[in-house]
C-alpha cells in the first residue's frame, strides 16, 4: 500500500542550520529507505547543493524565466544522492519583492508535473496555502535564534487556525551555548512542542561540506552521521504535532535569565 506523502518544512533563523540539517537528515531518511524530494527555496539556491555533490542547480524561476512556460520535470528536477529528488524554488535576491512566490511557483509547477506522485516524503516550504503540514524549527540557545523562534511559532499559529499546519518540534542544532539543552526542552514546553533532537555542533559538518557530501555519505562512521541518523529517525516516527503556544517577550527574556543568558535589568 502506498504510504501517505508527508509535507515537511524547516524553519528558522538565517544562518541557523536550515540546510545543512535538512540534507544531512535527508541522508539519514535514505537510510531508512524514505523516498525524499527537497525543494529548496531560499534566494541563494544552497539548500540541495550536499545532496548533489555540488553540482549547480538552475532554479526553477530561472528556467521558467529563460525557458517560459514550456518546462518539463527534468529541467527543475535533479537526482541526488541515494535517490532523493531535488530542486530549487529560487527567488528575488533578499529585500526584492516577494521571496515566498518563488517556492509557491514551483512547488504548484511540480504538482503540474506530477512530480508528487511518486515521493512519500518532501522537505517543501510555505505554511500558507496548505504546502507544508509539518514544521520543525531550527533554534540553538543563542537569543535571536529563540525569538526567531517564537515568532515563527506566532505564524504557525495563526495559519493553523484555517488550515492543517502543525509544529512537530524544536530542533536544537547546538552552538554549545550554556544549559543549551535544558534551556531548549524548557522553551519547547512552554511552546507546547518538544525538543525532538539536539544536535551537536561538530567540525565534521565543515569537513563534509568542503567535500560536497552529507556527513552520512562523506564519513558514515563518525559520530555526527550518528547525530543525523538520530534526527531522521526521531522525524520518522514523530507523532506529536500542535498548535504551538507563542511566548511573551517577557516570559522568553525570564527564561534566558533563568539558565544564566541574561542580566537581570
Ligand atoms: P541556514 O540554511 O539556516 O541559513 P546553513 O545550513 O547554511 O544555515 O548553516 C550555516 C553554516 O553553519 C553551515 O555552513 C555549516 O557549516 C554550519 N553548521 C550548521 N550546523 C552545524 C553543526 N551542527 N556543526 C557544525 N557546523 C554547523
Ligand atoms: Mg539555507
Amino acid at each position: 500500500m502506498a504510504k501517505k506523502m508527508r509535507k515537511v518544512a524547516i524553519y528558522g533563523k538565517g544562518g541557523i542550520g536550515k540546510s545543512t540539517t535538512t540534507q544531512n537528515t535527508v541522508a539519514g531518511l535514505v537510510e531508512l529507505g524514505r523516498k525524499v524530494m527537497v525543494v529548496g527555496c531560499d534566494p541563494k539556491a544552497d539548500s540541495t547543493r550536499l545532496l548533489l555533490g555540488g553540482l549547480a542547480q538552475k532554479s526553477v524561476l530561472d528556467t521558467l524565466r529563460e525557458e517560459g512556460e514550456d518546462v518539463e520535470l527534468e529541467d527543475i528536477r535533479k537526482a541526488g544522492y541515494g535517490g532523493t529528488w531535488c530542486v530549487e524554488s529560487g527567488g528575488p535576491e533578499p529585500g526584492v519583492g516577494c521571496a515566498g512566490r518563488g517556492i509557491i511557483t514551483s512547488i504548484n509547477m511540480l504538482e503540474s508535473l506530477g512530480a508528487y506522485e511518486e515521493v512519500c516524503g518532501g522537505f517543501a516550504m510555505p505554511i500558507r496555502d496548505g504546502k507544508a503540514e509539518e514544521i520543525y524549527i531550527v533554534v540553538s540557545g543563542e537569543m535571536m535564534a529563540m525569538y526567531a523562534a517564537n515568532n515563527i511559532s506566532k505564524g504557525i499559529m495563526k495559519f493553523a487556525q484555517s488550515g492543517n499546519v502543525r509544529l512537530g518540534g524544536l530542533i536544537c542544532n547546538s552552538r554549545a551555548v550554556d544549559n543549551e539543552k535544558e534551556m531548549i526542552e524548557e522553551f519547547a514546553k512552554k511552546l507546547g512542542t518538544q525538543m525532538i533532537y539536539f544536535v551537536p555542533r561538530d567540525n565534521d559538518v565543515q569537513r563534509a561540506e568542503i567535500n560536497r557530501k552529507t556527513v552520512i555519505e562523506w564519513k558514515p562512521e563518525v559520530p555526527q552521521a550518528d547525530a543525523y541518523r538520530g534526527l531522521a529517525k526521531a522525524i520518522d516516527e514523530n507523532e506529536i504535532f500542535v498548535i504551538p503556544t507563542p511566548l511573551e517577550i517577557e516570559e522568553l527574556e525570564e527564561l534566558l535569565m533563568a539558565y544564566g543568558l541574561m542580566e537581570a535589568a
